[in-house]
């Protein structure tokens, strides 16, 4: 069966550039992807969609109709759209096995899926719930988790962005790979480091620290150091290198196209830690 490969991230992360890149790279090897987009605010999908759900759900409309604010129209179009579930899966099935009646029509052997701009709606809502767990019922389904690079260098901004994938993580129980984006403007080697070397990152917590205290920042209360934020940031690290085990980490940039081919080695890893790891979990659960 072919992955299914769901991108996430914050919203400019590069959600939507990053599908386009790894569509073309897809229809460059000549095997075209299956490509679905979730997100029913965004105003022009840069790529050929196979299932938009703009094309059965007017968010404008919805928004009018049910008296809504964006992220109220935002939901209400994703609710509105996963009653159909069962109908686009069953769909995604035929589509994955040789067609009897037009056996040149070659399966397709990747499934991308582009989610809203607003990561909470589609994490924590009953129907990004219903729609993740569909796919993964039939797919081996992988979260593509971008992260928006040159954004996140700082120790901060870095630790929030882990933290929040590593709920992300949580609370879809999928394999992830992390995709550090637009490394054509900053290099992802910082980030690499602090992922697999504690101390580098506790040098680099010290340097931010002092940094602010120089500014004459507030709350430089000891970081790396003693107090309560040090020993908290210590235990995070200690639980972020467990999470960080179970990930696969790639740069890339969807910009200028590069780290496309170490991506698609992650999502064959991935893949297979599902089939292994996560669907005896899915059944047993069910
Ligand atoms: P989304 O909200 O996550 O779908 O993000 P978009 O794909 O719309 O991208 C947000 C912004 O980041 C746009 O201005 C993109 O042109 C820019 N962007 C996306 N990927 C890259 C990249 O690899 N490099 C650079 N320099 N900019 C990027
Ligand atoms: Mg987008």
């Amino acid at each position: 069966m072919p992955p299914a490969i769901v991108c996430i991230g914050m919203a400019g992360s590069g959600k939507t550039t990053f599908m386009r890149r790894i569509n073309a790279y897809l229809h460059s090897k000549q095997t075209p992807p299956y490509v679905i987009n979730l997100d029913p605010a965004v105003l022009s999908v840069p790529f050929e969609s196979n299932i938009d759900i703009r094309d059965s759900v007017n968010y404008e409309e919805v928004m009018k109709q049910y008296n809504l604010g964006p992220n109220g129209g935002i939901l209400t179009s994703l609710n509105l759209f996963a009653t159909k579930v069962d109908q686009i899966v069953n769909l995604l099935e035929k589509r994955a096995v040789p067609d009897p009646v037009a056996p040149d029509r070659k399966p397709i052997e990747n499934i991308l899926v582009d989610t809203p701009g607003q990561i909470e709606v589609f994490v924590w809502s009953a129907s990004g719930t219903i729609l993740l767990e569909s796919l993964a019922s039939s797919f081996p389904t992988v979260i593509a988790y971008i992260i928006d690079t040159p954004r996140t260098s700082s120790t901060s901004t870095f630790m929030s962005n882990m933290l929040y994938a590593c709920s992300i993580l949580y609370k879809t129980k999928l394999p992830m790979i992390l995709v550090f984006n637009k490394t054509d403007v900053k290099d992802a080697s910082f980030a690499k480091e602090w992922m697999t070397d504690f101390e580098a990152f506790q040098e680099a917590l010290r340097r931010d620290e002092d940094a602010d205290l120089m500014g004459g920042g507030e709350g430089a209360s000891g970081h790396g150091g003693s107090g309560y934020m040090g020993s908290l940031l210590n235990s995070m690290s200690l639980m972020l290198e467990e999470f960080y085990s179970h990930l696969s980490v790639v740069g890339v940039s969807s910009k200028v196209g590069t780290g496309i081919d170490e991506f698609f080695e992650a999502v064959e890893e991935k893949k297979k830690e599902f089939i292994d790891d996560y669907l005896p979990e899915l059944q047993r659960r069910r």
